[in-house]
């Protein structure tokens, strides 16, 4: 049988990236976005061996930019296309795994929309415009929760009354499991350790950031909650604060729910603390010019990840290895570095010459000679849920 191919899309509010994965090959043979949706700016940009394209679509919809975006992965995939797999920020806890797109599911992943209500809605844009563009092609739902379901009751409740919980879903979900999953089952095939029978500890640093304890193949604790604003410092995003927080904002400053959202989620974390930007790779080239703010921010930005890595340990039997991905944990040897250094108690130690040149999309290990295994992987959440939805295929 020739390697499939399966057209993976993310749809935001007024975005929808995409890329064609087949199988048998790492990269995706074409990768894209259709952005400012729904306004007369609209347009394509597409990447297809090395060269770039883009096309203006004024005031294009979801449905009209897909319907530019599914013939160029038909014509990329030789006619060949097999499948849609489409991102879906929530899955609440109804969906444990990956599902085939039905009614019954499309109206699950509605009434899980309060716990969501700006992603899952744009998500489902971009299911039901594709699925009109394409009946008769499987299209499945590959959920950033799903992976996290596994989480033990300890540890995805909150310390409140049972009746939050039970009649209105307020507990901990979790985030970015498709990159957990992702990294760890490479990091164990990358070492011969079974999935089965491996225990890791993951850092994913990208413009948000989580952390994860996965044992046997499966997520045990992480950083994120209810929503993506708990856990570690994030770009934009501040992580865990003081829950009085919001009554201190309102009593004192005046501040309504939606400023303080606003705050928490556009204002704060790298951008707030250094009062210069959310971009790591700027941040660190301001710290080396000694601009206060961006050096605060790193110090703020790694102690805190070391903590939530050394509290995910909790979570573990034994620690096969610490693993860094996303953009920043793929590329910033400083803060793996300083994150490290907080982390002399659990017996890490990095090589700093592997830790400098494992940069640039370069997998492998960086700790030091006789300590835990850390290692950089880099993620590749479009082929998890290619892979995903392959599966579903096979079923
Ligand atoms: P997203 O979560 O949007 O997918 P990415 O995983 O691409 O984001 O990560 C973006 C972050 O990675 C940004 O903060 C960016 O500055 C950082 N980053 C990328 N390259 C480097 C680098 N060479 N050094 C430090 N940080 C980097």
């Amino acid at each position: 049988m020739p390697a499939r191919n399966i057209l993976v899309i993310n749809c935001g509010s007024s975005s929808i990236k995409f890329a064609l994965v087949n199988e048998d090959h790492e990269h995706s043979a074409i990768s894209g976005l259709a952005e400012r949706l729904g306004s007369p700016d609209a347009q394509v940009h597409w990447q297809q061996d090395g060269n770039k394209q883009s096309l203006m679509l004024p005031n294009a919809d979801h449905r009209a930019a897909l319907a530019q975006v599914l013939p160029l992965a038909q014509t990329t995939a030789g006619g060949q296309l097999h499948g849609i797999g489409h991102r879906v920020v929530h899955g609440g806890e109804y969906f444990t795994a990956a599902s085939k797109l039905d009614h019954s599911t499309i109206a699950a992943i509605r009434a899980t929309a309060p716990l969501a209500p700006l992603h899952n809605p744009a998500n489902l844009l971009g299911i039901e415009a594709a699925i009109k563009l394409f009946p008769n092609l499987i299209q499945v739902a590959v959920f950033d929760t799903a992976f996290h379901q596994t989480l033990p009751e300890h540890a995805y409740r909150y310390a409140l009354p049972e009746s939050l919980y039970r009649d209105h879903g307020v507990r901990r979900y979790g985030f970015h499991g498709t990159s957990h999953c992702f990294v760890s089952q490479r990091a164990a095939e990358m070492t011969g350790l079974p999935v089965n029978a491996s225990s890791w500890l993951v850092a994913h640093l990208g413009n948000g950031c989580s952390t994860c304890a996965i044992v046997n193949g499966q997520s045990r604790d992480t950083s994120m909650g209810l929503t993506p604003l708990e856990g570690v410092v994030m770009g934009t995003r501040s992580g865990d604060v003081d829950p009085n927080l919001h009554g201190h904002l309102a009593r004192t400053l005046g501040w309504d729910l939606q400023q303080i959202e606003d705050m928490l989620n556009k204002n704060s974390g790298l951008l707030g603390l250094s009062g210069l930007s959310n971009d790591m790779r700027s941040l660190e080239q301001a710290r080396e010019q000694g601009h206060a703010g961006a050096t605060l921010a790193i110090e703020v930005f790694c102690y805190r990840l070391a903590k939530s890595l050394a509290a995910m340990s909790c979570a573990l039997p034994q620690l096969d290895g610490l693993i860094f991905t996303g953009g920043i944990g793929e590329n910033s040897a400083l803060i793996r570095s300083k994150t490290v250094a907080h982390l002399t108690l659990l017996n890490l130690a990095l090589d700093e010459l592997a830790n400098a040149s494992t940069v640039r999309g370069v997998a492998g290990p960086i700790h030091a000679h006789g300590h835990p295994r850390v290692m950089v992987v880099p993620t590749n959440e479009e082929r998890q849920i290619a892979l995903d939805t392959l599966a579903l295929l096979d079923a």
